[in-house]
């Protein structure tokens, strides 16, 4: 009864607020989007797509969600009036959504997620095959480290680039599992070393603009970014909370280090995003969200580039694939995130944003 008295009053707020919101002639000449509460608005603010001024902190403006769409790709600067339905359409393509070229629910819930600073557009889509069920993504050109199989490839972290809330034994523990889960599918070994000027793959946490031209933009937004093959460059925003166990650190804007790593790791060895959810070189990850478990998509990708291991099972995946489904059911924070997304979407659809 109580949560059924707390839903209707809910409604009613959204009602009061929206119509104390400027007329629709207002919205038509300036698009944007009235907002509830203040922590939506900080989360907006955080997947950078909202107006930064005081007076709009709660507005959502066309103009940056056409700088998101630009950031990661969807709209090149030859391409910038383009109309912002189509690239909906495309962005919806991209990630594997159900396509209506509107701001839906999910939409927007991706809009929203955290996620990999590498652009998802300018990719090259694995051609399907008659038995392809998945949609895995390489890099243009297919790169990828030229070596004699089996491969064996070194990494390193940066003496000056690290954080220092975390035990580096737990950094190095969660980077050697991430790397574990590529090199059991794969002819190739990953080897740690102090050389860092010589490693193959070097990570380091940096803030801001760091030098490469891809700054980081503090807590959330972007997480990382790392690049295709051979550069080995693996850069993770210093901003973010990161965790390597969520029993200890309770933030609600943690970020879980392992799944992080284990999708950059995927970028260094030539994948790029792919559509497929359940896959790790999916871009998005929500804060307190765990996803460590190669999929079947990951895989074939990867071993398309590589070649298998040839200790590699395919049972073994399935057992993995059983697990993390489970796990799917289990994530903290589901319900949270959820709220705040019903909530948002019930004033998209009371506010057209876009003529
Ligand atoms: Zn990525
Ligand atoms: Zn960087």
């Amino acid at each position: 009864m109580l949560q059924f008295f707390t839903n209707h009053l809910l409604l009613l707020i959204i009602f009061i607020l929206l119509h104390e919101s400027p007329p629709c002639t207002a919205v038509r000449s300036t698009p944007q989007l009235t907002l509830l509460y203040t922590d939506i608005a900080a989360e907006m603010q955080n997947a950078g797509i909202f107006c930064n001024s005081r007076r709009n902190s709660h507005v959502i403006c066309i103009s940056q969600l056409k700088q998101y769409f630009r950031r990661f790709g969807y709209l090149p600067a030859q391409n910038y009036n383009k109309s912002l339905e189509s690239t909906i359409i495309r962005y919806q393509s991209k990630l594997g959504l159900a396509v209506t070229g509107k701001l839906d629910f999910e939409t927007l819930s991706q809009i929203l997620a955290p996620r990999c600073g590498v652009p998802d557009s300018d990719t090259a889509a694995a051609p399907r095959t008659l038995h392809a069920t998945k949609d895995y993504v390489l890099f243009p050109g297919k790169p990828r480290w030229i070596r004699h199989i089996p491969m064996k490839l070194t990494y390193a972290f940066s003496n000056d680039n690290m954080i220092n809330y975390l035990n580096i034994s737990d950094i190095k523990l969660v980077f050697k599992r991430a790397f574990a889960k590529w090199a059991s599918v794969i002819p190739v070994s990953f080897v740690v070393t102090d050389d860092y000027d010589f490693a193959d793959i070097r990570i380091g946490f940096y803030s801001g603009d760091h030098g490469d031209g891809e700054p980081f933009d503090g807590v959330l937004g972007v997480l990382a970014h790392s690049f295709s093959p051979e550069s080995g460059k693996f850069h993770l925003d210093a901003a973010e909370k990161w965790a390597v166990d969520f029993e200890t650190e309770k933030s609600p804007v943690a970020v879980d280090l392992e799944s992080v790593a284990v999708h950059e790791i995927g970028h260094l060895l030539g994948l790029a995003h792919s559509p497929v959810k359940d896959a790790v070189m999916y871009p998005t990850l929500k804060p307190r969200d765990k996803k460590v478990d190669l999929a079947l998509d990951d895989i074939r990708g990867v071993q398309a580039l590589y070649g298998s291991n040839p200790n590699f099972k395919i049972g073994s995946l399935l057992e993995s694939d059983i697990s993390t489904n489970q796990a799917v059911h289990l994530r903290i924070g589901t319900y949270a995130w959820t709220w705040l997304m019903v909530n948002l979407v019930i004033c998209f659809n009371l506010h057209l944003i876009f003529a």
